[in-house]
């Protein structure tokens, strides 16, 4: 698209010009939609959510068999649902904000396997390519206990076939690791915002990490151009991928059972209001998919970006979604929250979260690391800088009543229960974890 006509026809956008002088945003989603008029005409369902699941299930035994780390929870990736009450007093105070008494982190920093959220849908992925090749190949029945595939025949099997991904980070470390475990040749095609510990890291593993000096949008074409040549190779299409999306979202369904055991009951009174870190948008928004299925109109989610890489809200509010990237709109896509660290959405996540996502914020880079700062004093938890945009709502404050009151909510604001959804940190090594201690912008 050209830019001078792009800046030309959004100049009175107050949401776009904003973002453009690199100011940190908020936009408030006009086309949100009651979640019970819009359900049976999205293209995925909660039928797909619940085969996503009972996918998840069928391969726990071999998850716990290959990665013991999962023995506790039985080979179901998930991760703590905490209350982080000493974090809130704090911030509620500093930033005198006064919407609910409570806030949740939701840990997939803490995932097992991959230490990020990618540990939900990058595993989820590859074990659905695996399933169909096994099954297509005979090697496996429907009904067979998964841990078969943790057997040398099928390591064999599955190294005649390769699996191919772009990332800039975190996906190629959790799309790298399955891989490999369960057989296949792997090449991660790393975009320039990769740390040199998660390539490190791949590469003992035994995966090819071809390293780009260009964004992830490129990382990402050269991965699916290469893949594409070869009959073998499987792409992890991070901008496309529908599998990925899906599972992304079963992370909704453990949620509720989670506030379940919690005795914690999310309805009218005591509504959900979810803030999900976002790069190209598959991972909150097959969370935040998840989440409106499971909860409808009692969950209210919120995407946040970096000021540098806003690609989603470009999109969404533009309503040209994969059709720009930031660099379109003169902004640079350069941020050190390394995972949301995108220049062009996905082609289908924000279109398909039109009627659904209450709104998306903008954060500035230095507050990443006062956030992390403060939830380790606080709470004694590392979180990586890319997950601490979740707690940007707090300087959000008067948006979020503007949304309360737009929405004509007749609940208690007092009741609100926040989650910031932690989404990367438990494999960063100590030293990177110093060197974030110590970076001041
Ligand atoms: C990838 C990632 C996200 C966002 O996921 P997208 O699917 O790219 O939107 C958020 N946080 C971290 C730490 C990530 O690695």
């Amino acid at each position: 698209m050209n830019s001078n006509n792009l800046l030309d026809n959004f100049k009175n956008n107050i949401t776009i010009s904003s973002s453009i002088k690199g100011e940190e945003t908020f936009w408030l989603n006009p086309n949100l939609k009651p979640f019970k008029d819009i359900k049976d005409k999205l293209t995925l369902s909660e039928a797909d959510i619940l085969d996503a699941e009972a996918r998840m299930l069928r391969f726990a035994p071999y998850i716990e068999r290959v990665f013991p780390e999962t023995k506790d929870n039985k080979g179901i990736i998930e991760s703590e649902l905490k209350e982080i009450e000493n974090m809130r007093s704090s911030l509620w105070s500093e930033y005198k904000f006064d919407l609910g008494k409570r806030l949740f982190l939701k840990m997939d920093s803490e995932l097992p396997i991959a230490g990020s959220v990618k540990a939900r849908g990058g595993i989820y992925e590859i074990l659905k390519y695996a399933e169909e090749l096994a099954l297509s190949n005979g090697l496996l029945n429907p009904s067979d206990d998964y841990s078969v595939f943790a057997e040398q025949r099928f390591v064999d099997f599955f190294s005649k076939y390769k699996i191919q991904v772009g990332s800039t980070g975190n996906l190629g470390m959790s799309i790298g690791i399955i891989s490999a475990k369960l057989g296949f040749e792997v090449i991660v095609h790393m975009s320039s915002d990769a740390k040199d510990w998660k390539k490190e890291l791949l590469r003992s593993k035994g995966v090819t990490v071809i390293e780009y000096k260009t964004d992830y949008s490129q990382a990402v074409e050269e991965g699916r151009n290469n893949s594409d040549k070869d009959p073998l190779s499987y792409f992890v299409d991070d901008e496309n991928s529908v599998s990925l999306f899906l599972g992304y979202s079963v992370a909704a369904l453990r949620l509720k059972k989670q506030f379940s055991s919690l005795n914690i009951e999310i309805n009218k009174d005591n509504p959900l209001f979810v803030y999900l870190p976002c790069g190209i948008g598959g991972a909150p928004g097959g969370i935040a998919f998840g989440l409106k299925t499971v909860f409808g109109d009692n969950v209210h989610c919120f995407f946040v970006e970096p000021v540098n890489a806003c690609c989603m809200l470009l999109g969404m509010a533009t309503q040209l979604h994969d059709k720009v990237s930031v660099q379109d709109f003169g902004i640079s896509g350069i941020t050190h929250a390394d995972g949301l660290a995108v220049g062009r959405p996905s082609a289908f996540v924000g279109k398909f979260m039109e009627p659904m996502l209450s709104g998306i914020f903008t954060i500035n880079d230095f507050r990443l690391y006062d956030y992390m700062r403060n939830l380790m004093d606080k709470e004694n938890i590392f979180i990586e800088p890319s997950g601490c945009s979740a707690f940007s709502f707090l300087q959000n404050l008067s948006p979020l009543k503007t949304y309360i009151s737009q929405h004509n909510m007749d609940y208690n604001s007092d009741k609100i229960i926040h989650v910031a959804w932690a989404t990367g940190g438990s494999m960063v090594p100590k030293n990177v974890i110093e060197i974030y201690t110590n970076t001041f912008l």
